[in-house]
């Protein structure tokens, strides 16, 4: 049966801007918790993200409660986050077999709650080298796919911060990814920009910004951009080192992020906070406040072009 739904999907307001919210309590929460901080985005752990596998499948009510929740309509972009055990480019075999059984086991959950992609981690080399991790993140991904031919979320590869052996840090190599593997059409990309700033991209300014989202059309494609992760960064340029900090209040600053909410080639794309929350999620409701304020602030005065 189709639920009321007090705002239409197809009337999509933009910005599309969120956070990622917990899901304590059951899937349906987080519409709760994503209303609570006045998102219309939001990105969710389709099951306990430091265990391997769910306990169980999802059961028909929690999926029901999920699609019917009376305020579902008024989330225009809801995206999950995979867990933190996959690694598809593990050397250890019974690790790999697990990351792949673990994220096939993750994407049908995705799809039982209809959400388009879940946003992934490539994978660390763990010293294997780069080329071989990713021809092997490659392969698990195919292996992936082939597990569960009818599912139709999409994998989002993150951008990292390339801290120890993490893959995806350079454009080069999600490109390497899209380029290789059999379905690319079931691979879409994440960004991170914090984790851009910490592996090296300068997106500081306004022109550095614009620069490295030019730089990231010219390798992987806009196209293929799904959705964004704004954080800023408490590490320095290129420290490899991922650590979240409040919106303006880190070592990126706000021109990034204005830059970023005011481009019109970003304008569609979902955009959620990793940031500390703070008690009741107030540390959302600051961030997501200032983002929007900047909104305002360019439409009276210029607004950047990709
Ligand atoms: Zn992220
Ligand atoms: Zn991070």
């Amino acid at each position: 049966m189709a639920p009321q739904r007090s705002a239409p999907l197809n009337k999509t307001v933009h910005p599309l801007l969120g956070a990622h919210v917990s899901t304590a309590g059951g899937m349906d929460k987080a519409i709760t918790r994503a209303r609570e901080i006045g998102a219309n985005a939001m990105q969710i752990f389709v099951k306990n993200n430091m265990q391997w596998f769910a306990p169980a499948p999802l059961g028909e009510s929690d999926i029901r409660a999920f699609h019917e929740h009376s305020e579902r309509g008024e989330i225009h972009s809801v995206f999950g986050h995979s867990g933190y055990m996959i690694n598809l480019a593990a050397a250890n075999p019974e690790f790999l077999e697990k990351s792949r059984r673990a994220l096939a086991e993750e994407l049908l959950r995705a799809d039982q709650l209809r959400l388009p992609f879940l946003v992934l981690h490539p994978g660390a080399h763990l010293g294997a080298g780069v080329e071989a991790g990713l021809e092997k993140v490659v392969e698990s991904l195919d292996a992936v796919a082939s597990l569960i031919p009818q599912v139709s979320a999409k994998v989002a590869l993150e951008t990292t911060a390339g801290q120890g052996t993490c893959l995806g840090c350079e454009f080069e190599q999600l490109a390497f990814i899209l380029n290789h593997v059999r379905e690319p059409e079931r691979l879409c990309v994440c960004i991170d920009t914090a984790h851009l700033f910490a592996s090296g991209y300068d997106i500081a300014t306004e022109a550095g910004a614009k620069a490295v989202f030019a730089r990231f059309d010219r390798i992987v494609g806009l196209k293929h951009l799904a959705a964004l992760h704004l954080n800023d960064s408490k590490t320095a340029l290129g420290s490899r080192v991922d650590r979240h900090e409040h919106i303006g209040q880190g070592k990126i600053g706000i021109e990034a992020f204005r830059y970023v909410m005011n481009a019109p080639r970003l304008r569609k794309i979902p955009k959620v906070l990793e940031t500390p929350k703070g008690i009741e999620m107030a540390g959302d409701v600051e961030n997501l406040a200032l983002l929007r304020s900047i909104i305002q602030q360019s439409r009276q005065g210029k607004i950047p072009r990709v």
